[in-house]
């Protein structure tokens, strides 16, 4: 596979609250499948139908896996590279969002997007997404919500360059540079060119 083929690459942040962001713009909203069949899952526990819990879980499994599927594809038809953020669930997990964690499944979807990748010929690669919330992907400054306060803010403005960015989105376009940054050190030539900032979000899930 030759690395100079990567212009059209394109940085993925996975979590919570939007199921990934994409450096383009596109914000994918979460699915939350388990919570959506909480309800019913419990009724069937306590009335111990084991075969309707087991019926449902499957149900939960098949959708998400639906989910991811289609994510996926479009990623791999529109990219030539793709980076996604390496966020951990099992350290998530330990916190009081496990439910959430448990519905995105971003290891399932990130060992699918490796392996459809793979089979199409698109890069694909985890990077790490450490201060890629606070960056600014503009300026490079850290201005960006951090912390526990920093927890609930979608929107931000950089206080260095003035530019508002979208949490996602911004943390997406950081991790498409770490991506790049890393293409640039294993293969010096490399162009360094950079892609055209993506505005806002846009729910592409509807
Ligand atoms: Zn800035």
């Amino acid at each position: 596979m030759q690395l100079l083929l990567f212009p059209d690459s394109v940085g993925a942040d996975l979590g919570l609250k939007d199921f990934a962001a994409i450096s383009d713009g596109a914000v994918i909203e979460a699915q939350n499948y388990y919570r959506r069949m909480e309800d019913k899952l419990a009724i069937a526990q306590r009335a111990g139908k084991k075969d309707r819990v087991k019926a449902i879980h499957a149900r939960i499994c098949a959708r998400r896996r639906d989910f991811h599927h289609q994510l996926n594809t479009r990623l791999v038809n529109s990219y030539g590279a793709i980076f996604v953020g390496n966020v951990n669930a099992q350290a998530l997990s330990q916190t009081g969002m496990a439910k959430s964690v448990l519905d995105a499944g971003w290891s399932a979807f990130r060992t699918m997007l490796l392996y459809k990748g793979a089979r199409t010929g698109v890069w694909v690669e985890e990077v790490d997404e450490a201060y890629s919330t606070q960056t600014c992907s503009v300026c490079e400054s850290r201005t960006g919500p951090r912390g526990q306060e920093g927890r609930g803010v979608r929107e931000w403005t950089c206080g260095e360059c003035n530019t508002t960015h979208h949490r996602d989105v911004n943390a997406a376009c950081n991790i498409l540079a770490a991506g790049r940054r890393r293409q640039q050190q294993e293969s010096p030539s490399l162009p360094r060119k950079r892609q055209p900032k993506a505005e806002g979000g846009e729910d592409v899930n509807k």
